[in-house]
Parts: C-alpha cells; structure tokens; sequence
C-alpha cells in the first residue's frame, strides 16, 4: 500500500503511512515546501507523493526539520536532502541515531523489516532500535525558542531524549511529532513502552497544551482540529496521569 496525502488546508498536506499510520507533514510557502519529519521510506517515495499534491519538484524542498530519530520520521531525510539540496534540521542530542547507518544489513534490522506491519507485533517492531534507516546530517542542530523558517522550535523530551516540535504561531499549527498523540479525535498520551522518559514527556506535553494551538499535526494517525473541549479534555487526562496518585496509561 502507498502513502495517502490528505490536505489539511490549502497550503499544508499530511503524507500518511500504512505502517502504524505515521504522518509527515509539508508547509508550502510559494514555490517552496519546508517539510516537517521524513519518514516512512530511505528512498523518500512517500514524501515525493506529498510534493505531487502541488505538481512541485523535489528542489522545491527548502527544509527539513526532523522531530526525531525513530526510523518512521526521518528515513527518507537523507534521500530528500541528497536530491533537493534542503537544509536538514534537528537536535544534537539525536544526532548519535541520526548519523548512523542502519539502512543497508544488521540482524535487527532484517528483523524489523520481517515483523508484519499490523497486529500485536507492531509495537515491538517499532521498538526496535535499529529499525533500517538511512543516516543524514544536520546543516544545523537546532535549539529551544529558536525560530527557523517560520517555525519556533520547541524542546519536547520524552518520546527521545532530544524530541523537537515545530509551531506556528499566526496560525497555531503545532507540528508535534511524538510529544503527544492523537487517537480517535482527541489528545492522548504515546504509548508507556514507547516513551523514554515518563517525567520529561508530561512536561513537554504540558507546554503543548499551554500552547493552545488550532491544529495539532501529529505524528501518527491524524491531524486534529483542536477546540477548547479538546483542550479541556486533554487537561483532565494531564491531571489523572499526573504523579504521585496518577499512572501514565499503558497504551496511552
Ligand atoms: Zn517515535
């Protein structure tokens, strides 16, 4: 099965995965694309489907900011990069994932490649380290309250240790990669097995919630149009999970 695009408005389109619904996100700005997350494939063919919703060219790629090293959002970086001459954005602190070869060999490579792509043994397929992947370097390690290419940067630990979200203020568009979740149209937790570390997570989701964005374009199954009773349902699930008493929801 191919990636399915979905426009989210007229000038930003969610290229969206089979394999446990991963999304990447385009911003197109002119005759130029800034390209949040660039999963799914080493050889980009998803993301080049997103460019195709424009009838724009693969230089049209002017950025790409990667939110994380999980295989699903940056595999196909190196590719883009390689064949647009974009500029590649993301924390140092990914950088030891991120600049390692795992695309060609590796038993738990072959491993992850063999796990079927639905059903139960999808999560510890996603939890495979060494998931293949394609190694690419940043033109540039980004940081916290930075603003590059029209979008602020924000440190969201948690998911990894080194987890950026990407937000656009004048129209709230929180480009939030794995800081948090979006199942069944409302705001969730990840999954407890796939986040490093629970106490930075909570916190990174509290600055998304304070945020107050209009959209949240996650990185999994769908971009959400948030309102303020999501917003409020959100808060409640913040404050059930929150320690001592609260527990973080097993499957999120
Ligand atoms: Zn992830």
């Amino acid at each position: 099965m191919s990636a399915q695009v979905i426009e989210v408005m007229d000038d930003v389109v969610c290229v969206r995965r089979p394999s446990y619904l991963t999304c990447s996100y385009l911003w197109r700005r002119g005759a130029e694309v800034v390209l949040i997350d660039a999963g799914m494939k080493t050889d980009a063919s998803d993301v080049l489907a997103g460019l195709a919703h424009w009838n724009l060219p693969v230089d049209a790629v002017r950025a790409c900011f990667v939110s994380h090293w999980h295989n699903d959002h940056s595999a196909g970086a190196a590719r883009i990069k390689e064949r647009s001459g974009c500029a590649v954005y993301y924390a140092e602190a990914e950088s030891p994932q991120l600049l390692r070869q795992t695309a060609t060999g590796g038993a738990l490579g072959w491993l992850s490649d063999a796990i079927p792509e639905a059903g139960p043994l999808v999560l510890a397929k996603g939890l495979l380290g060494e998931a293949p992947m394609a190694a690419v370097e940043a033109d540039r390690y980004v940081q916290d309250g930075e603003r590059v290419e029209g979008l602020d940067v924000l440190f969201t630990p948690g998911h990894t240790s080194g987890h950026l979200s990407f937000f656009e203020p004048e129209r709230g568009l929180l480009f939030a990669g794995d800081a948090l979740a979006v199942v069944d149209g409302e705001l969730r937790f990840m999954s407890r097995p796939v986040t490093e570390d629970l106490d930075a997570a909570r916190a990174s989701m509290e600055r998304c919630h304070a945020l107050s964005p209009s959209w949240v374009l996650a990185g999994h199954r769908e971009p959400l149009q948030v309102t303020q009773a999501h917003l409020d349902r959100f808060r409640a699930r913040l404050d059930a999970a929150a320690p001592p008493a609260g527990d973080w929801p097993l499957l999120g």
